[in-house]
């Protein structure tokens, strides 16, 4: 046995197994900063295995990860509890979770909790009764018995154990427990997780127009070629890009090799798996937030025993343990939620392409409006591109003009224009449908009192607390602590005086509903609806036309298509640009694109208008112009002389603390024994509070460091951190490759 085993890649794996006694390297999912060793079980155990193992008076999780080193007294090694029935970790994931740990400079056992994210997989395997909807009604039928028979069909064939049913339907189990008795409900035995239905990639797609078939042919070759390779896939919203890609998938799944679709929005992946089943016959494995635990079990337990040749997930499908990763699909790849904001700071479109160029798989970055560092890659020839320029069949871009908001008189508690008005009613007559969009979530951003000036902010936070009438609180949106809207100024008790100042979604909702008493308006913000079902369920109406108007935040933004809406209204354009975030204006062309791309998506030729006071300002007006490849090499331009992402590199560290003095001392030691950076001609900014330098109840400081794109930045800031001792209140993160500064 060699010290450390070769990484090995995923089809060629080399036989690596370590009989009884023998010492191996295993990494916990515990803090420890090292690998400990141990001796292999009874019968043995394979590189890579999942394991229990002893530690102190506990049992922990683990993988054995290589040979143990052997530096510790034999005798007193103890030995591995039990092999866990899960196929072991091939060496493509554990290479990934190294190098990702090492990119964004994680400790392993952080990396390792992102690859065991298996519900119950220390579980005995075991048979147990799982619940599916039967062929026979109830002879009698209640709300509780409705509920029940709802949730099955919401989960279409899925099955429920006999707690997630009854949870999923809000009733007891004495109800599910009926339905069984009457046939309405089937009770099956099952053994745990079952091989998900076959795809089968022969059947018909439909047919593809000229240039979607070209953009095909490309992505399959690359598929066969077995070879890593990054596509931007670049196409205005309606080009068929989905399309597109899922002959990508086709092609895989004819290899043999299994598929990942990453989806930005939760709410978007049943329009998706439609789709699936249209193309290939049935549905893929699912693994987000909004599975059941005993779905999710069966996903992770199946994509490494090759029972799944397609997932379509949230980011964190990215760490599963597949079998033979042969495509990545990272659909609306500059969507920010791609980048975890908390606990292991990554990008999961950027590790996308690590762990496909570690397995020798292809990636497809798809989007209308793609971020300027996929841009930049493709410039580079790093990645290739192929653009689709125009939409499919008969639908046309919309028509996109601004409202100079400077000459329009509108009272204090007013955001629609008279022009853009006239434009809704316009379309309410014609039975089409109107969107108005704000980005802003909540009543108004800011209650103040009329009589002192007080704002009402967060106890815990910088921040303003935010109104939302809705839910009748006000919410902080840094830390989501609530309270009641008080009676009195919290400040000098004045009564009735305070108000609320500036507009969100529910404060538009209630102009609209006065400007257009009879039209039917549906109001779509992430926070207004309990489940991601029951926003899916809102969204399914309004597509077929249960609302003229729909009002919405950026949820809306994201790939949902309206065939019925032609007018998208921007209530206030300029919001994105204030503040001096590095990608204000990449963000804001982004998302004003998107916007407009809702309108006109099937044969009536779709308008968007944005209210501006600042129709001048060049990011409204490339918008305006639809002048992309304007925007971005002007874009480029000046962040590279700027030498800011993606020409250069930036790495963010924030300190928190309880103690304001301890973070701000920290930060000034740090910024003295900057050495290390120095040697790598890198420079660091700060400390400076962060821009939000209190949330929940921790004040926050920052430092930035800039470097040359091709600097050895993680190395440096290693070096640099290990010079000073945290104090044990001070949490330190290390953000690379930062997206938001806050
Ligand atoms: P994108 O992903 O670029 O927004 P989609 O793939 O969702 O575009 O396509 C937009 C709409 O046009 C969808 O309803 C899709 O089914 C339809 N469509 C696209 N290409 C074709 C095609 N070749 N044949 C039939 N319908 C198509
Ligand atoms: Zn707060």
């Amino acid at each position: 046995m060699s010290e450390k085993p070769p990484l090995d890649s995923a089809n060629s794996e080399p036989v690596e197994f370590f009989d009884e006694g023998q010492l191996v390297g295993v990494w916990t999912t515990q803090p420890l900063g090292r690998m400990l060793d141990y001796k292999a079980p009874e019968g043995g155990c394979w590189l890579g295995a999942f394991v229990e193992v002893p530690l102190g008076p506990r049992k922990v999780l683990g993988v054995v990860w290589s040979a143990g080193r052997g530096d510790f007294d034999y005798a007193k090694v103890r030995k591995v509890v039990r092999v866990l029935d899960a196929a072991p970790m091939r060496g493509e994931l554990r290479e990934f979770l190294e190098k990702a740990g090492a990119y964004t400079l994680t400790d392993m056992e952080s990396m390792l909790r992102l690859g065991v994210r298996a519900p119950g997989l220390v579980d005995p395997p075991s048979m147990r009764k799982v619940y599916r909807k039967g062929d026979v009604e109830p002879d009698r039928m209640t709300v509780p018995r409705g509920r029940v028979l709802d949730a099955l069909q919401e989960y279409g064939d899925l099955s429920f154990t006999l707690k997630e049913l009854s949870e999923a339907a809000g009733v007891t189990s004495s109800v599910v427990k009926g339905l069984v008795k009457q046939g309405a409900v089937r009770e099956e035995d099952t053994p745990r997780d079952l091989p998900y239905p076959r795809l089968d990639p022969s059947l018909p797609s439909k047919e593809l127009a000229a240039d979607q078939a070209e953009a095909a042919e490309i992505l399959k070759a690359g598929i066969r070629s077995g070879a890593y390779g990054t596509t931007l896939l670049r196409g205005v919203t309606g080009s068929g890009k989905t399309e597109v890609y899922l002959e990508a998938v086709a092609e895989c799944l004819r290899k043999g090799r299994q598929a990942l679709v990453l989806l930005p929005e939760i709410a978007l992946t049943a329009e998706f798996l439609t789709r699936v089943q249209a193309r290939f016959g049935a549905k893929p494995a699912e693994w987000h937030s909004g599975v059941t635990m005993t779905e999710r079990r069966r996903a992770w337990k199946m994509v490494g025993q090759g029972g799944a040749q397609l997932i379509v997930g949230a980011r964190s499908a990215l760490f599963l343990p597949f079998r033979d990763l042969g495509l990545v699909v990272v659909d609306e790849e500059h969507d920010t939620s791609y980048k975890q904001e908390d606990g292991v700071l990554y990008n999961a479109r950027d590790m996308t392409v690590l762990r496909a160029s570690i397995c020798s798989a292809q990636v497809v970055l798809a989007s209308a409006t793609p971020s300027l560092e996929s841009w930049a890659n493709a410039e580079a020839g790093k990645y290739r591109r192929i653009d689709l320029t125009s939409r499919f069949g008969d639908a046309v871009m919309p028509d996109m003009r601004a409202i100079d908001m400077r000459g329009v008189k509108l009272p204090g508690n007013r955001w629609i224009s008279p022009q853009l008005k006239g434009e809704v009613e316009a379309r309410v007559a014609s039975g089409e449908q109107a969107l108005l969009f704000i980005n802003r979530r909540g009543y108004a951003p800011v209650t103040i009192c009329r009589a002192c000036g007080h704002q009402i902010g967060c106890d815990h936070c910088d921040a303003r607390m935010v109104e939302h009438r809705f839910q009748k609180r006000l919410v902080c949106h840094q830390c989501g602590e609530t309270k009641a809207m008080p009676e009195i100024c919290p400040s000098c008790e004045a009564e009735d005086r305070l108000a609320a100042v500036g507009p969100g979604v529910e404060r538009l909702a209630e102009e609209a509903a006065e400007l257009f008493p009879d039209a039917r308006i549906a109001t779509l913000s992430s926070d207004m609806y309990g489940s991601a079902r029951a926003l899916k369920a809102e969204i399914v109406g309004i597509a077929e036309g249960a609302a003229d108007i729909i009002i919405g935040t950026q949820l809306v933004a994201k790939g949902h298509n309206f065939p019925l809406l032609t007018l998208v209204g921007v209530i206030d354009a300029d919001l994105g640009l204030q503040g001096s975030d590095l990608r204000a204006a990449e963000r804001t062309f982004q998302l004003m694109r998107q916007v407009a791309g809702r309108a006109g998506r099937s044969s009536k030729k779709g308008t968007a208008l944005m209210q501006t006071y600042q129709p001048e300002h060049p990011v409204i007006r490339a918008i305006l112009a639809g002048d992309e490849n304007g925007f971005w090499s002007a874009e480029a331009g000046e962040r590279r002389m700027a030498s800011v992402p993606p020409y250069g590199r930036l790495a963010g560290i924030i300190l928190s603390s309880p103690d304001p003095q301890e973070v701000f001392e920290l930060g000034g030691e740090l910024a003295r024994l900057d050495g290390p950076l120095r040697a790598i001609g890198a420079q660091v900014f700060g400390p400076a509070p962060a821009p939000i330098a209190r949330v929940r109840g921790r004040h926050r400081v920052r430092l930035l460091v800039k470097a040359e794109k091709s600097a050895p930045i993680q190395r440096a800031i290693a070096a640099w951190l290990r010079q000073v001792r945290v104090p044990p209140q001070v949490r330190l993160s290390v953000d690379i490759d930062p997206q938001s500064f806050y």
